[in-house]
C-alpha cells in the first residue's frame, strides 16, 4: 500500500484523499447499521471512499450490522426493509456486488462466534472508557444501557477480523472502535501465536475521508437516528424542506469558521463537497446573502450532486428480489471465509 502523505493519526488512520490501496495486499471491510436510509454523512464520510477503493481493485466486504441495531433500541424496527434499503443505497452509490461482498452479519454464525474469544481480550474498564459508546448511550432511546452496547466495539472487531481486513473506511466517530479492533488483533496474536509463523490477524487501520464528521441540520453529527439528515434517496422537495429547517445563526454574513459557527459552516461544507470546491470560496460567494441564500445554494448543490445516484436508485428499487439475492450471495461468500477463520482461531487456541 502507498500513502503520499504519511499523516497517521489514532487507529493508524490515513486519509483517503491521499491514499492508494494495493489490491495485492489490502482488504477492506466497512458497513452500516440498518437503522434507516443512508445520508450525506455516509456518502461523503465513507461511501464514496468505498467506491474509490473498489475501483482501485481492492477486495471489499460490506457488512450490514443488523445485530447492532438493538444496541440502543428495544426492537429492530422494520429490519428487513432497512437492510434491503441499505443494499439499494450501496448499489446506487456504485458498489458492485460482483466485486464487493455485501452481507448481513446475523447470517454469518462463525463471525459472531469470534466474539467469545475476543471478549476475553479486553477489560471491562476499557469498554467503559470508549467515548463513542458514551456518546451513543447519551443518544440512546433506552432508559438502561444494555450489555450489547458495551460489547459493540468488540463485535465490530469480529466484523473486521473475520475476513482479515486491514483497511476500514469509516467516519471519525468510529476511531475509538477501530482502536479496540487493533487491540483485539494484537492481543490475540500475542496470546495465540501461530506455529506457522504468520500472526492470525492483521492490524486493521481506519481510512478517513476528507469529511470525516459531517454535521446535520441541528449542528450535531448527521445521524440516521437523530432526525437531522438528508437521505441519499430523498426527493428534491424533501431535500429543500430539510435544508430550509436547518439551524443557522444571527450573523447575516456567511463565512466558513467551523469552530465558531458550526451550523453555518456545516451547511457551507455540504455545498462545497457537492460542488467539489473549497468551502471558503462558497462562503465568499454567498457573502451577505444570509441564511436564505446559503440554504438555496445547499439545496441546489445537493440535488444536483445526487441526481445520477437518485436516478439509479429509483431504477434499482423496482427489483427488491435482486437486493435480497445480493445479500444471499454475499452471505454465502462471507460464511466460507468466516468458517475458515474460525477454524484457524480454534486451532491456535487448541480447541478440537
Ligand atoms: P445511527 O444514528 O443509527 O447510529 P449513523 O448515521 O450514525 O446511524 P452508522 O450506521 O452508525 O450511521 O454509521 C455507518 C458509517 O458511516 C460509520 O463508518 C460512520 O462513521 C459513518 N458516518 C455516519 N455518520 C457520519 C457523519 N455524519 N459524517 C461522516 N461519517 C459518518
Ligand atoms: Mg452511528
Amino acid at each position: 500500500m502507498t500513502t503520499t502523505a504519511t499523516a497517521t493519526g489514532p487507529a493508524g488512520a490515513a486519509t483517503t484523499a491521499t491514499f492508494t490501496a494495493d489490491p495485492g495486499t489490502d482488504r477492506v471491510l466497512t458497513g452500516d447499521r440498518p437503522t434507516g436510509p443512508l445520508h450525506l454523512g455516509h456518502y461523503f464520510g465513507t461511501l464514496r471512499n468505498r467506491v474509490r477503493l473498489q475501483e482501485q481493485g481492492v477486495e471489499m466486504f460490506v457488512v450490514v450490522a443488523d445485530y447492532q441495531v438493538i444496541t440502543d433500541r428495544d426492537v429492530a424496527d422494520r429490519l428487513a426493509e432497512h437492510t434491503e434499503d441499505l443494499v439499494l443505497d450501496y448499489l446506487a452509490a456504485g458498489l458492485d456486488p460482483d466485486r464487493a461482498t455485501i452481507f448481513a452479519h446475523s447470517a454469518v454464525p462463525a463471525l459472531n462466534q469470534l466474539l467469545l474469544p475476543f471478549l476475553s481480550l479486553v477489560s471491562v474498564a476499557e469498554l467503559n472508557r470508549n467515548p463513542t459508546v458514551k456518546e451513543e448511550i447519551a443518544h440512546s432511546r433506552q432508559s438502561a444501557v444494555n450489555g450489547l452496547m458495551f460489547t459493540y466495539p468488540v463485535h465490530q472487531a469480529a466484523d473486521i477480523l473475520f475476513c482479515k481486513a486491514n483497511l476500514v473506511p469509516v467516519g471519525q466517530d468510529q476511531l475509538p472502535h477501530l482502536e479496540v479492533a487493533r487491540t483485539v488483533a494484537r492481543r490475540f496474536n500475542e496470546r495465540y501465536p501461530n506455529s506457522g509463523g504468520e500472526p492470525v490477524f492483521p492490524q486493521p487501520r481506519a481510512l478517513l475521508s476528507d469529511a470525516p464528521l459531517l454535521l446535520g441540520t441541528d449542528g450535531g453529527k448527521m445521524s440516521k437516528s437523530r432526525g437531522n439528515s438528508v437521505a441519499l434517496g430523498a426527493t428534491e422537495d424533501e431535500t429543500a424542506r430539510i435544508v430550509r429547517a436547518a439551524r443557522t445563526d444571527a450573523d447575516r454574513r456567511i463565512s466558513y469558521d467551523p469552530a465558531a459557527r458550526p451550523e453555518v459552516s456545516g451547511l457551507v461544507l455540504l455545498a462545497a463537497l457537492c460542488q467539489d470546491r473549497a468551502p471558503e470560496e462558497i462562503a465568499a460567494e454567498i457573502g451577505d446573502g444570509g441564511a436564505a441564500a446559503l440554504k438555496r445554494t445547499v439545496t441546489d448543490s445537493v440535488n444536483e450532486c445526487l441526481r445520477p445516484l437518485r436516478a439509479r436508485r429509483a431504477e434499482l428499487a423496482a427489483d427488491r428480489a435482486h437486493l435480497r439475492r445480493v445479500l444471499r450471495d454475499g452471505a454465502e461468500r462471507a460464511n466460507a471465509i468466516a468458517d475458515a477463520t474460525l477454524a484457524e482461531v480454534r486451532s491456535v487456541m487448541g480447541s478440537v
